[in-house]
This record gives structure tokens, sequence and C-alpha cells, in this order.
């Protein structure tokens, strides 16, 4: 009930902007680039002129893929790869480094028809810890590799291994200088519905700016960053992972769905701006369900999001790229 009160004292102006709903015809693709005190002030119109290019880049290339038809899994893993590739967002290049400066990266997948997950954490070698999660889902009976034991797996199915400062970009560098007082997040996501009506999520991260060494946040936990089950939705989440871990934020989304019967745009507001507001964990999700509802919702400054699909209503195929939340949006916890 507390939590229901305070979901809502939120006032509804805030919500328009920082929760946005669509509802799209057959396949459909959602991605997010990481939520955080993300706001206009901090970016050049060429800086975000970057982000939005590079987010339409990747909803293209998801989208066609789901309309030739590929399985959503390798849709998701190309959009990750695509995103972890891209310097701009905090996964493979680009990752955010640890206490010691050194990247350490975790990533999940997870197939929503079959409930079969992959997962890894603490890599320091592999340029795509995506395809590495997808392999331990596809080529282990396990769901969760780490460290060394991870990388060895990787050995076996011929990943691209790199030099640790691969990873790391000026920028980051720069930042991990400053990371006592930057406190910044990011990480990439992906959830679609494929041309089978099955839903799919994924996410990678470098995790948090200035972590200690070994931690491992939401990301790779399957339930907390990352859940997927064609009976409620496909979840990935961003933000202060220890949060997410301790509310099981992915998985709550959907359980709210299936045993409150909540839809999944109710769901994912109480868990963002109920519960985690009531613990001033920061962050955000994208979702998709099985009938082609799309949210996007955080109680940060901004996520960086985009969304491709059919619109059900006009029946015209839209793209939607934003970055920024409403500017008046309180700050939850310091991001
Ligand atoms: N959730 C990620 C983590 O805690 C970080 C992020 O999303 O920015 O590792």
């Amino acid at each position: 009930m507390r939590f229901l009160l305070l979901f809502l004292a939120v006032p509804l102006a805030s919500l328009a902007q920082n929760h946005e709903q669509f509802v799209f015809d057959g396949p459909a693709v959602v991605i997010h680039g990481g939520a955080g005190g993300i706001e206009r002030k901090y970016y050049t119109e060429e800086q975000i002129a970057s982000y939005d290019s590079s987010l339409r880049v990747i909803l293209n290339a998801g989208y066609a893929m789901l309309e030739e038809g590929h399985t959503g899994m390798d849709v998701v893993v190309h959009c990750l790869t695509l995103l972890e590739n891209n310097p701009l967002f905090n996964a493979g290049k680009g990752a955010v480094v640890n206490a010691e400066g050194t990247v350490e990266l975790d990533a999940s997948v997870m197939n929503g028809a079959t409930k079969k997950a992959g997962a890894v954490a603490g890599l320091r070698h592999i340029k795509n810890p995506a395809k590495l999660a997808r392999d331990v889902m596809d080529h282990t009976p396990h769901v969760l590799l780490i460290g060394d034991g991870a990388e060895s797996f990787a050995k076996t199915r011929s990943h691209e291994f790199v030099e640790n400062k691969y990873f790391l970009t000026p920028k980051r560098e720069g930042q991990y200088q400053r990371w006592k007082e930057m406190k910044k997040n990011g990480t990439v996501g992906v959830v679609l519905k494929d041309a089978q009506g099955d839903l799919y999520a994924g996410t990678s991260t470098g995790g948090m700016m200035g972590k200690q060494y070994g931690r491992v946040g939401d990301v790779p936990i399957i339930g907390a960053g990352t859940y997927a089950d064609n009976n409620g939705a496909a979840v990935s989440c961003t933000g202060h992972g220890e949060y997410f871990i301790r509310e099981n934020v992915a998985f709550q989304v959907n359980a709210r769905m299936q045993y409150e019967g909540l839809t999944l745009e109710e769901s994912a507001s109480r868990v963002i701006f109920g519960v985690l507001n009531e613990e001033a964990g920061n962050g955000g999700l994208i979702a998709i369900d099985a009938n082609g509802n799309v949210t996007w919702t955080f109680n940060s400054k901004g996520m960086f999001r985009g969304a491709k699909g059919k619109m059900k209503e006009s029946q015209k195929v839209m793209i939607h790229t934003d970055i920024f939340g409403d500017p008046t949006w309180p700050e939850q916890c310091g991001f």
C-alpha cells in the first residue's frame, strides 16, 4: 500500500516524459543505451545527434532482421554487439572502469518462449560479452559463467579476445580520474518480439564507474537486469545495479503482470516509480509484451532509448528515439 501511495503521488506531468508507451503490431525492437544523470546541459548538439543516429542505425538493423524472419535471439545478440562496439555506450568498447582502472564486463540474454538464459560476468578480454552469454545458454548446461572460467570457455567457442585496454576510450580514462565526483552509469539493452511472436531480452554493461574489483551488478543476474517470458514481458534494465538485484526488478515486472494482473505499463510504473523510488534506487527499463505493448520507464534524468515497429493504430512503421526525460523530474539519488 505504501508504494502504491507513493506511485500515485508522482505528478502526472512528470510521468509523461519519463514513462511512455506504444502498441506495435507484429515484430518490434526496443533498445536502451543506459539511464542516469543524462541532462541536455551536459551534451552538445553534435553529441546528441551522434547518440541519436547510433540508436537509429541499431534499430534499423534489428528491425530489418526481424522483418527477414530471423529468430529473436539472433537479433538481440546482433543489436547488443553493435551497441558493445559503439564507444558511446557503457558496454564493450567505451565501458566504464573499475576502481583499479580495468574494465570488467557483464552480459545476459534470455528467450521468453523457452525460458533458456545465458550470462557472463567479470570478463576482461572478450570483445563481445553478449555473444558469449548466448554461447553459455546454447553450449553449456549452465546459466552464468564468470571471470577466468568464462574466458576459458570462450576459447572453445572461437570468441574474439582483446587486450583490456581495447575497451578504454579517452572519455572513460578522463572519467576514471574524476570518478569519485562523477557517479555515472550507462549499459545497453534490447527487448523485442520476433516474427514468430516470441519475446527476447538481453543486456550488456561495463557496470558502475569505480566499482570494486570483482563486483557483479544486476545485468548478468537473470531476473534482476534481464528477464523474458512470453506470458509476461521481455525486460532489460539499467541503473544502480544493487537495487535492481535486491528488488529483482525484471522478474518483478513479470510477476506483477502474471500474479497481480497488471498491464505492462502499470507493472513497470509500480516497480520503477514505487518500489525503486522508495529506496532511492536510480534507473529504468525497457519492456515489451506479447500483445506488442512497449514501455520505457525511468526515474533518472534521462535514458538513451529507441523503438521501431509497426504502430497498431496507424499500421505505419515508426522509429522513435529519445534521450532526456522531463527536466523537472527530481533526481532520485544523485545521479
Ligand atoms: N546496471 C548496471 C550495473 O549496475 C549499470 C548501469 O545500468 O548503468 O552494473
